[in-house]
């Protein structure tokens, strides 16, 4: 680097600077995770302020994040200092759809003040729509109207664009009189959900000749992060933006494209060089985060994925160290093995805790390690998410667990006295308040008297009879039942399960694997009292540390960002790959799910380390997993492999008669035992004293193009 150069460009490197320099015309980054994209964008925003190209306000910069939005601002405010505070138009596309859509509303309808719905107004209206309607909400249930309308406004569809076929895609061909119902309906309420954020400022542009040229002639700049993660009516926004100027620096890595069931589409990398003839392509293939055993280990398992673009990745770094692949037992052992990693990580190295992730496929997979975490005292901190018990399908199945432990926790009772709903308004509600407090007794009590009194409509008096009633019954039930299956009957008969499976979104799904995550985490206390309490503590302990922590979070929310070192657990076959991807059977969501694990190990710099356990709980079932097929396809020489049978006593008595033998699959590969011996009459198995099995892993090398000769160090015991 040149002395005189500018200091955001003094650590580039040529093909870097090049992407900071090229500022006129289009230009796409094309490159793989850790090459400097991100950075690069940043130094380019600098230097458009730096030169003075362009005032603050006249550079459109997106990213994916709000969180990104807020670390790109500080780094360009570190070169150019306050400059930066006058730049407007910084943030996600929803941000920046909700500001130009305020300086606009009346041109769609809507006065600037509108209120932006959250997804619980959303289907409460959609709700009230599909009841108006006619339509069978049981059949036709608010959730699924929710994803279809999402969906249509992701690709930039307003009601009057739906052909038939779309149309179709709900109660029998009226899809599109019912969005054009929501659509209204919002408008009259001055309001607007996520969707019309993006939806609302195409339409605009679209249709409003000033405002897109006023728009491209403002914009003299315009640049997008995680390109790849765009869907259309973004990409439609940017064409329409970028139109006039042509001043487009997008960034990406098709690698990384996962947010397709959002809508995203990859192919938008395509469309910009058909779109923006001529446009300047870049690819940057020096990658400054990881290791080359990191870096090896991740290349060869997106390898496996067809109909990439394809680019190089190479490193100056030390080799470092291997990618760990440590085979365990259980989700618990999982959860203590990861914690006590940690602790050596901090001993070892110092290692500040802030340095370290734990990224989880799954929400639910949480769980097991907030629990641990609290029981050893370990600081964490879960990103892009609720805490587990504080999600709202947790917060409402320990509230009806709370009313059978202690009929008087009023809170609880409120929570869940009409959800899932069951006719009680808010005047039949407000009667049992006024009587409880006239009478200075529990809501729960109040609600059983007023049950003799007419002060309730029958039909209200009917469903808080029953209820008053269903809790008489599980509290009897409760001194009959383990408290685990108590939670799973009080979930069906309460109508709460029923209410999430006639939701076909991917969120309610979601939320009922929570729920299973919760009965699991039961099991482990021995009374429905000591779990409950164990959860007041877990609750209590809300951001006590101030001090560094463990971050604790999806894979998809960690996207962009960097950890010293990572661990990857549950890679196993039906959580990763997820169950769904692997049931919609399609090449294309392996393949997302593929690039999932692709961008899990690439977050890490110097160490990563993934887990599969043997076995899973599910409904208090012992289900055997096998590990992931991405775990064979990691290649072997960046891999060091483990498993460590390790579980305790009760372990070993436990009856597997049910089960498959837990290493069955990797065992038929070696024609050697797996180290457990069943014992004939009982069905039962018992570990076989220790010894090591070498075991081939052809087996799990499902999917793996030809490659059989990964092998696994299995130490048993
Ligand atoms: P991802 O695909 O995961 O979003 P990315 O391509 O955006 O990754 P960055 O996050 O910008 O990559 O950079 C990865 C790491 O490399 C960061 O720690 C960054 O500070 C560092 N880095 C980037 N460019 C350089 C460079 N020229 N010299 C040294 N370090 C660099
Ligand atoms: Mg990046």
């Amino acid at each position: 680097a040149v002395a005189a150069d500018p200091p955001y460009l003094r650590d580039l490197n040529p093909a870097q600077r090049e992407a900071v320099l090229t500022t006129d015309g289009p230009v796409l980054v094309l490159a793989g995770a850790g090459t400097g994209k991100t950075a690069a964008l940043t130094a380019r925003l600098a230097h458009l302020l730096y030169t003075r190209k362009a005032w603050p306000s006249e550079i459109l910069a997106v990213t994916f994040t709000n969180k990104a939005a807020r670390e790109m601002r500080e780094r360009v405010r570190a070169h150019v200092g306050d400059a930066v505070e006058g730049m407007p138009w910084l943030g996600t596309f929803h941000a920046i759809g909700a500001k130009m859509l305020r300086r606009h509303a009346e041109r769609v309808g809507l006065q600037s003040n509108f209120t932006i719905l959250d997804t619980d107004d959303q289907l409460r209206l959609m709700k009230q729509l599909i009841v108006a309607a006619d339509l069978d909400e049981k059949r036709w249930p608010a959730r699924q109207l929710g994803g279809l309308i999402d969906g249509w406004k992701n690709k930039g569809l307003t009601p009057a664009d739906l052909d038939a076929g779309e149309a179709e895609r709900f109660a029998n061909g009226r899809g599109q009189e019912m969005y054009a119902a929501y659509q209204a309906r919002l408008l009259a309420l001055n309001a607007c959900d996520f969707g019309d954020l993006l939806l609302h400022v195409l339409t605009l542009l679209r249709t409003d000749r000033d405002v897109l040229e006023s728009y491209q002639q403002r914009f003299r700049y315009i640049m997008v992060d995680e390109y790849q993660d765009t869907n259309s009516v973004q990409y439609l926004w940017l064409r329409l933006l970028a139109q006039e100027r042509k001043n487009l620096c997008c960034v990406g890595d098709d690698d990384q494209s996962i947010y397709s069931w959002r809508g995203a589409q990859v192919e938008n990398i395509l469309r910009f060089e058909r779109d923006f003839p001529g446009a300047a392509v870049i690819k940057l293939e020096q990658n400054y985060r990881s290791t080359p055993h990191i870096l090896g280990a991740a290349s060869g398992v997106i390898a496996n994925n067809g109909g990439r673009l394809g680019k190089t990745l190479w490193t100056e770094l030390d080799a470092g160290e291997k990618l760990r692949v440590i085979g365990i037992w259980d989700g618990p052992e999982e959860a203590r093995r990861v914690g006590e990693e940690i602790e050596a990580a901090q001993r070892r190295d110092g290692l500040s805790l802030d340095r370290i992730a734990i990224l989880v496929r799954a929400q639910h997979q949480t769980r097991e390690f907030e629990d641990r975490f609290i029981a050893i005292g370990m600081p964490y901190r879960i990103v892009g998410g609720f805490r587990f018990y504080e999600r709202a399908e947790i917060r409402d199945a320990l509230a009806y667990l709370r009313v059978v432990a202690q009929p008087a926790d009023d809170l609880a009772f409120e929570r869940i006295v009409n959800t899932p709903k069951r006719g009680l308004g808010d005047k039949a509600v407000q009667k049992v308040h006024q009587l409880a407090r006239a009478e200075g007794i529990p809501l729960m009590l109040a609600a059983a008297r007023i049950l003799d009194s007419d002060e309730l409509t029958p039909q209200a008096r009917r469903s808080l009879g029953n209820l008053v009633g269903d809790f008489a019954r599980w509290r009897d039930m409760a001194s009959a039942l383990p408290h685990p299956e108590l939670a799973r009957q009080l979930l069906d008969e309460s109508g709460y399960t029923a209410m999430l499976q006639a939701d076909k979104t991917a969120e309610a799904a979601g939320r009922l694997e929570n729920l299973s995550e919760l009965v699991r985490a039961m099991e482990e206390y021995e009374t429905l009292g000591a779990f409950l309490e164990h959860v007041s503590l877990v609750m209590d302990n809300e951001g006590a540390a101030a001090g560094p922590q463990v971050t604790i979070m999806t894979i998809h929310a960690a996207k962009g960002l960097e950890y010293d070192t990572v661990f990857l657990p549950g890679w196993e076959e039906g959580l990763f790959p997820s169950q769904r991807a692997l049931d919609e059977g399609g090449q294309a969501s392996l393949e997302e799910e593929r690039r999932l694990a692709y961008v899990a190990i690439t977050r890490a710099r110097r160490r990563a380390t993934i887990l599969h356990a043997a076995n899973r709980r599910i409904y208090g079932q012992w289900t055997s997993s096998l590990p992931s097929r991405f775990v064979a396809e990691l290649p072997p020489e960046h891999i060091e492999s483990e498993t460590t049978m390790s579980g305790g006593e009760s372990l070993w008595r436990a009856n597997w008669s049910e089960r498959a033998d837990p290493f069955g699959d990797v065992a038929r590969g070696t024609g050697r035992g797996p180290g457990w011996q069943r014992a004939a009459s009982t069905g039962t198995f018992t570990p076989e004293p220790a010894r090591v099995v070498e075991a081939r892993a052809s087996a799990i090398s499902l999917g793996n193009k030809g490659r059989d000769d990964v092998s696994l160090g299995l130490r048993v015991f």
